[in-house]
Formats: structure tokens, sequence, C-alpha cells
């Protein structure tokens, strides 16, 4: 099932199954909660906008988890993964704006990423039963002041990471049922029509399954985590010239089975 959560006419929020390449102004409604027994009415309803998909309960994320992406951040492999995290206030629906912050210069950029939804609370996941704990995928932007990353947080990633808006979700999450292998998908960013990443995350050096297994080290996941699997090359720091998010600018984050995530730039 490929799952929207959206406003309805009455403004009043929904989840509906919306097949991918089908009409985005209606939905199938559901009824329930997609973390307990999300079931089909049968009832059409109309879609006035999408939400991100889930509200999260805490948003982990990977860095430099594709070995292209390592070299031309200029950093080596991994040992283990890293992990850092946003606020949850940093997660965007589809369409909505991410806004560059009044403290920030040239400096932000853009990054597709696999994002994995847990359903299943868990602590200690073993690697083979880890997919098991998996609601479903969606697509991720982990927008990234690219200064305040690497200078203006005391060595830690997260001050640059967290700004409002710096956590589009979207448009839809596609039920791990219908996607037995999250390490055969194709991710791409899209810069005002140009595309800038093309990856897959069959590049991944930590897998979904081991990172679900790392993390939950000792450490409870809950159902609405969502966990950033990282991105491939091609980001706008690592270009030459160097490419940042303006004011005016369309940026979208295809994600294959899920769909295009899609937001303008617009000044804090
Ligand atoms: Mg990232």
């Amino acid at each position: 099932m490929r799952i929207v959560r959206f406003l309805d006419e009455q403004g009043q929020i929904r989840f509906g199954d919306q097949p991918l390449g089908g009409p985005t102004d209606s939905a199938q409604l559901l009824a329930g909660s997609p973390f307990t027994d999300l079931k089909p009415t049968g009832e059409p309803t109309g879609v006035t906008k999408l939400l991100a998909p889930i509200e999260p309960s805490n948003i982990f994320c990977i860095g430099c988890n594709y070995a292209e992406h390592a070299k031309e951040s200029g950093v080596p492999l991994p040992e283990n993964p890293i992990i850092f995290m946003k606020p949850t206030t940093a997660a965007t629906n589809p369409g909505d704006p991410v806004r560059i912050p009044t403290i920030c210069r040239d400096e932000v950029d853009y990054e597709c990423e696999l994002a994995v939804v847990i359903g299943k609370e868990g602590r200690n996941i073993p690697e083979a039963d880890a997919l098991n704990h998996v609601l479903g995928y969606t697509a991720g932007n982990d927008i990234s002041a690219r200064v305040w990353q690497k200078h203006g947080g005391g060595g830690q990633w997260i001050r640059g990471k967290s700004f409002d808006t710096f956590c589009p979700l979207g448009p839809a999450l596609v039920t791990a049922d219908d996607l037995p292998d999250p390490q055969q998908l194709n991710l791409t960013t899209t810069l005002n029509g140009k595309v800038l990443q093309d990856g897959s995350t069959d590049d991944m050096i930590f897998t979904v399954a081991e990172l679900i297994a790392f993390i939950s080290s000792d450490t409870t996941l809950l159902p609405g985590t969502v966990i950033m699997t990282g991105t491939p090359p091609g980001v706008g720091f690592a270009r030459d010239p160097k490419v940042w998010l303006q004011p005016g600018d369309q940026v979208t984050v295809e994600l294959e089975k899920v769909g295009k995530l899609c937001n303008p730039v617009e000044s804090a």
C-alpha cells in the first residue's frame, strides 16, 4: 500500500491509499492508525493538501553512508554508522517551503535520502529481524547548513541539520510488504529541473537492516521513528562550482516507488 496523510476538503487529517502515477487530488480513504490497523474503507475522498506521511517520534540520521559521498566529502569510510539526529520540529510537508534561516549565508544544501519509518517498537533488534520492525519507506531531504554543520556546533553536526523546515518527508509511505528489498531503489535530487544527485540504495555502506540493528543497541526505537539513511554523491558543497539553495529554487527528491517530494525554497 502507498499511504498518504493529507487534509481533506473539511480540513481534517486523514490517511488514504494513493497509487503512484494516479490522481494526486484524491485517495481511497483508510480508517485507523498506520501503527495499528489501517484498513481500506472503499470510500474515495478528495485530497486538499498532502502532509508528511507520519509525524516522527524521533529522527535519526546517518552520515556518509554512501562510499562516493564519503569520498566527495573528503572523509574516510566509516567503521561504524555515523549517527546524528534532527529535532522532530524540522519535519516538513511535501510542497511546503524550505526556509533559509537568517543566520545562514550561502551554505544550505540538499541531500536525497531513503527514510525508513519504524512501525513496531524494539530494542536490541537482531539484524535478521530488523526489517520486520519497518512500517514502510518514504523520501527525505536532509537539508544541511554546511557552515553551521561543520563550524557552528562545537564539532557536532546537529546545529546545521536542525533548523525549522530542514527535514522534508513524503510524499507517501510505501509499506514494507510492498517494498521487500530497500536496497534496490533509485533516488535523485533535481534542482530547478537539473538532476544533481542520481544514486541507488544498493550503494549504501550499512544496509537498512544493519542500521536498525546498530541504532537499536540498548536504544528503544519507537513507532514513528524515522531513520534517514544517508545520501549518494552530488551534493552542492562538493560540486565545482558549489551549488547552494536559494530563495525561488524548487528542490525535488524522487525515490523509486515512493514518488517526488517537491519543496520550494524561501527566505525565513
Ligand atoms: Mg544526510
